[in-house]
């Protein structure tokens, strides 16, 4: 088994060193999983909605350490973490009201009736990216364990912490602990051996769509369910008859909010021509006041990137572009990077064709709302989006037409957890969340009952 030193951000110094498990040791995991299924699937819905509860209510109690653990590992703000780890805790909630609830049907046949039922899938692997892993972690677990499967999850190799505690959590809540497994290493051995191990049924998988790409096509060899949430390059649209003034002070929280890292960040930001000049006025003014520095203070609005390496990436996005202005980042020891804002920005550059990932924006102009929409939908992302404007009817026909799961008009909101969230295109496969994430972790089974003499 070899480790590795976790690094704080923000300080650059190392708050911890994790284990990596191995290949026999991811084994081990899945083989307690498998084995614990039986146990967890005869524990009555109603007592696997009451441990969730505990385990809800462990998180909230537990929450400003988690929030903490979370600024250490990852950088984010305070403000965001504690956000994070409510998620986690209110998504625990919500799926508690499942197991209850999930029952099939019944249909009358010719000679008798067909009764279906929802089926665990068995035991699920979850693999976690860097950028959220708490709340994504949950969105994973939480309806897996409440559709009755055990779950592995492994978290980035970056931020194993808040997981670690989770598992803790779980275990005081009185979740079984091979019910419940988190099992830090990295992806191409431990991911990949969700991949490949016959008794993993499913494999929940959010982060990159190149690695994405790679689970599906190994998933298929054993027609494994998977659950893809990838990348994404999401549209800020502002029409002229948009109220300018909201429209410019929410946008950098739409994609300067955990430093960019965000899959639903809007890094494009598309302004009807009529108005550019007057949006990037007050856009400037509201970069400007973007609070970048120490994510573990209250009025902290933006922390560092994740890693140095993630840095220099982000740094050769702007490469060949106009800056039109940036905000302030803290010199010294910390991955920072300054919220930076280009435009006007030519359709083919990378920071407009790819996914940056960072504190950046591309503006471009648009002259009406063919070309906006044909914009928005000019790349094979497919996640999110804003719409901004007062005319209600251009509202719902832009957002009927950009190609996207989850949009939002006059707003920047992208997850809420009552609701599906997932990509189209090259964004992901299947949805998470909402009233049917449950149904997505069993298989139907249909049952022929003869009533015939
Ligand atoms: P990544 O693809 O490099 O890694 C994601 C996870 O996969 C990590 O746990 C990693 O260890 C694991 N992994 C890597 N190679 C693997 C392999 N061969 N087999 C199995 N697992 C493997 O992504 P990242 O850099 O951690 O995260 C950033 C990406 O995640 C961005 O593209 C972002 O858009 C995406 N993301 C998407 C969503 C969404 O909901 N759509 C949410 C957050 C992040």
């Amino acid at each position: 088994m070899s480790s590795l030193e976790i690094i704080n951000p923000a300080t650059e110094e190392v708050v911890d060193t994790v284990a990596l498990a191995t290949v026999d040791e991811t084994d081990a995991a899945i083989a307690r999983a498998y084995a614990a299924l039986p146990g967890w699937r005869a524990v009555a819905p109603g007592d696997r909605a009451r441990l969730l509860r505990r385990f809800a209510d462990a998180v909230d109690g537990d929450l400003e350490n988690l929030a903490r653990l979370e600024v250490a590992n990852s950088g984010h703000t305070i403000g965001n973490a504690r956000w994070e780890a409510g998620n986690v805790r209110d998504v625990l909630h919500y799926f508690a009201g499942m197991p209850e609830r999930l029952f099939g049907r019944q249909i009358p046949v010719p000679g008798g009736v067909n009764v279906t039922f929802h089926e665990p899938l068995g035991v699920v692997g979850v693999i976690v990216p860097w950028n959220f892993p708490m709340p994504i972690a949950g969105w994973g677990f939480a309806p897996a364990l409440a559709g009755g499967n055990t779950v592995v999850l492994k978290p980035a190799e970056l931020t194993p912490l808040t997981a670690l505690r989770l598992a803790e959590l779980a275990k005081q809540a009185g979740i079984p602990e091979d019910v419940f497994q988190v099992l830090p290493g990295r992806g191409p051995v431990v991911g990949e051996r969700f991949v490949t191990h016959p008794l993993v049924r499913k494999v929940v998988f959010t982060g990159s769509t190149e690695v994405g790409k790679q689970i599906m096509a190994g998933c298929a060899d054993q027609v494994k369910r998977v659950t893809l949430e990838l990348g994404g390059n999401n549209a800020n649209i502002v029409f002229a008859d948009a109220d300018l003034a909201k429209a410019a002070a929410k946008a950098p929280a739409a994609v300067f909010d955990n430093a960019g890292q965000d899959c639903c960040a809007r890094s494009r930001v598309l302004v009807q021509r009529p108005v550019y000049d007057r949006f990037m006025e007050l856009f400037e003014q509201a970069v400007r006041q973007v609070v970048v520095g120490a994510p573990g203070d209250e009025a902290t609005e933006m922390g560092p990137l994740i890693s140095a390496a993630h840095r220099d990436r982000v740094a050769s996005y702007i490469d060949g572009a106009p800056v039109a202005f940036r905000g302030g980042a803290p010199e010294g020891p910390g991955f920072w990077f300054p919220p930076t804002v280009l435009g006007p920005v030519a359709t083919d550059h990378r920071a407009v064709t790819d996914e940056v990932f960072g504190p950046v924006v591309a503006v471009l102009p648009f002259d009406d709302e063919a070309e906006a929409v044909r914009l928005a939908n000019d790349t094979e992302y497919g996640l999110s989006g804003s719409i901004w404007t007062r005319d209600v009817g251009r509202a719902l026909r832009v957002a009927r037409g950009v190609d996207a799961g989850n949009l939002s008009i006059n707003s920047n909101s992208s997850v809420r957890y009552w609701a599906p969230f997932g990509g189209f295109k090259q964004s992901g496969l299947g949805r998470e969340l909402g009233p049917d994430a449950v149904a997505a972790f069993t298989d139907v089974k249909n049952v022929f009952i003869d009533t015939d003499d």
